[in-house]
């Protein structure tokens, strides 16, 4: 029956904007336990529902919020929710996670999964309270910033556990990289603000009281507990929640993973120095992104003074400030604040807006562009005082910026010229702040992510190889990463696959990746996961679910048109670095995507040639 597993409300909402309709729907066990939730249950709806060709910001497109059983505020990492779409940045699959505190507040709410679709003619935002879905006007939301909806929309509810998820100018504007944001929280890349935004839906907020059925809690208690101690005990714990993800920037610059000047370096030798400004003038204190977080990376920054002050928010991530410094060659990591919080309140990815910007330098230094074309902006590597200008026509598409705002992969077919050399991106999506000249396991993670060129969905390859995690994997068949040569080539594509199908779990589940980082590993959530639901789950059945949602997401892409030849490394990042630490060292240059892809394909079981999953490992999984 529907509702009879534990741990789900069992209740899927569907919104239709253009007939202002409400739908429940049961949910399927047979479903849920071949998919669970987050990116594999919105995986599987956007397959069966959303055919090739659609537009993605037409009406036919879907949004998907997607919980799991795990959605619950004392499981390690359960604030988040994850967002699946078709993505207008790459026309393929798209998934984000946002943190915060809308994954378990959507099912106190009365719902698992949300699925949005249609159009409205006029702006709405969504309001469900307990189980009762309401439409609402939303004229006086138009225009104004993130923080500004947020706050309008939080009036209209009493109570205090209420999330709000909202989008921004730049998803109004329908800028392919627009977020939707939960607070200064964003799900950020790929474009889900923008197809919110074309479905005219400016906000959704959620709350409830409703609580799921646990299937055995004194072993959910003692799962958690255990997981909890793990974290505890972890270093990076600690290490997370001084430093945050900023923390990272010295030894990322050091070890050759931090792409400078748009990807023509993998170092730049400023990273200890931004980094001690960045702690010592912009960190006001560590914070926890949802209720209940033990592990507390997120950061509460300002601008104390000068003429980018800036009040206090949470932002300040090593992916932001790297693109509005090292991207950009800016040294001004004040700016680099300033232009997040810009992004956050405009809601637009911060790694794709730096990454555009560093983009539009280059083309600006090799005249594709000109002051003309700029409206008189100086579009020079460094100049810091242009950057939130910038940020601010990318997200309003104004001048320049309307052009921008398409993705660097369009803007390059519009702007012509030698700009394609500098349009750094995989499957349309702009690189993050990972380069794989610093562990060539990157190298196999950008080519096949299912949304792009990302690192963190489903694995960072290189934090494998040069950074030496395994994430508890070696019981898999992953090799000891201590005894693995950062740079060496050969066998990674194998480790790859492995890797990407027991790091797609914490998508899976809705969960914080960072707990893996601690010391969770896929038996810790298999644990809390049985304990839940009263399945009899273990850490490899969902390394058989972590395989089974790649293949199907691998699938949208495959019936899209994409094949091995948009598996492709830019040739930039092939090569030896023009300057930095690394300019003479030839073990940087990847010898050998072919033949890593040609592994990577092997041990998924796909086609050499195509890419395409075969017949008998889509049976295998299950899915045909
Ligand atoms: S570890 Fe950081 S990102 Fe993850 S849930 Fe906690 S605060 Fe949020």
């Amino acid at each position: 029956m529907a509702g009879s597993v534990k741990g789900y409300i069992g209740k899927q909402l569907r919104v239709d904007l253009t007939n202002r309709k409400f739908t429940v729907d049961q949910v399927d066990p047979k479903f849920l336990r071949k998919f669970i939730g987050g990116s594999g249950y919105g995986a599987k709806l956007l397959y069966d529902e959303v055919h090739a060709g659609v537009d993605p910001l037409g009406p036919q497109n879907k949004l998907v919020f997607s919980t799991s059983p795990l959605s619950l505020n004392r499981v390690p990492g359960g604030g988040s929710v994850i967002i699946c779409f078709k993505s207008p940045a790459t026309g393929g699959w798209g998934e984000s996670r946002c943190g915060g505190d809308f994954g378990p507040d959507l099912k106190r709410s009365g719902f698992d999964f949300l699925v949005i679709e249609g159009r409205s003619h006029e702006p709405l935002y969504l309001a469900i309270d307990d189980g009762k879905p309401e439409l609402r006007a939303a004229q006086h939301l138009v225009a104004k910033s993130v923080s500004e909806k947020s706050a309008l929309m939080r009036r209209a509810f009493a109570h205090p556990k209420t999330s709000i998820a909202t989008i921004g100018v730049g998803g109004e504007n329908l800028v392919k990289f627009a977020s939707v944001m939960v607070g200064h929280r964003a799900a950020g890349r790929g474009g889900a603000g923008a197809v919110m935004g074309s479905k005219n839906l400016l906000g959704i907020a959620v709350s409830g009281s409703q609580e799921v059925t646990v299937d055995d809690p004194d072993k959910l208690t003692s799962a958690i507990s255990a997981a909890l101690t793990v974290l505890k005990a972890n270093g990076s714990t600690s290490s997370f929640r001084d430093f945050g993800t900023m923390g990272d920037m010295a030894g990322n610059d050091k070890s050759g993973d931090w792409p400078s000047k748009n990807w023509r370096s993998n170092s730049w030798g400023k990273g200890e120095e931004l980094f001690e400004h960045f702690h010592g003038k912009n960190l006001v204190r560590n914070h926890g992104c949802y209720r209940g977080c033990p592990v507390a990376c997120g950061r509460i920054v300002e601008v104390k003074s000068g003429i980018f002050k800036t009040p206090i928010h949470e932002g300040g991530e090593y992916e932001t400030i790297s693109a509005f410094t090292a991207f950009v060659m800016n040294d001004d990591v004040d700016v680099a604040v300033h232009c997040d919080y810009l992004c956050n309140e405009y809601g637009i990815d911060t790694i794709s807006c730096g990454a555009m910007i560093a983009f539009a330098m280059e083309c600006y230094e090799n005249g594709v562009i000109d002051k003309i074309d700029t409206d008189g902006i100086e579009l020079e590597w460094g100049n810091s005082e242009v950057l939130p200008e910038m940020v601010q026509l990318i997200a309003e598409r104004k001048g320049i910026g309307d052009i921008l705002a398409d993705g660097v992969k369009l803007s390059s077919e519009r702007l012509g010229g030698s700009s394609h050399e500098y349009a750094i991106q995989i499957k349309g999506l702009e690189g993050p702040a990972h380069d794989p000249r610093s562990g060539k396991a990157l190298a196999v993670t950008y080519c096949t992510a299912n949304r792009g060129m990302c690192h963190i969905h489903p694995v960072e390859g290189m934090a494998w190889d040069s950074g030496k995690i395994d994430w508890g994997m070696q019981e898999f068949g992953i090799p000891d990463p201590q005894k693995i040569d950062r740079w060496a080539e050969k066998g990674k594509g194998r480790v790859i696959k492995i890797l990407q199908d027991g790091l797609a779990i914490p998508d899976v589940l809705s969960t914080c990746k960072f707990m893996m980082y601690c010391g969770l590993t896929l038996s810790h959530w298999a644990e809390i996961l049985s304990a839940l639901t009263g399945w009899d789950i273990d850490g490899a059945e969902l390394l058989r679910i972590g395989e089974r949602v790649n293949n199907l997401q691998r699938m949208i892409n495959v019936r899209e048109g994409f094949s091995r030849k948009d598996d492709r490394l830019p040739t930039r990042i092939l090569q030896l670095p023009e300057f930095g630490k690394y300019k003479d060292e030839a073990r940087c240059v990847i010898n050998d995507i072919d033949g890593l892809l040609d592994e990577y394909y092997e041990a998924r079981g796909w086609h050499r040639e195509t890419g395409a999953p075969l017949e008998a490992k889509l049976k295998e999984l299950e899915l045909v």
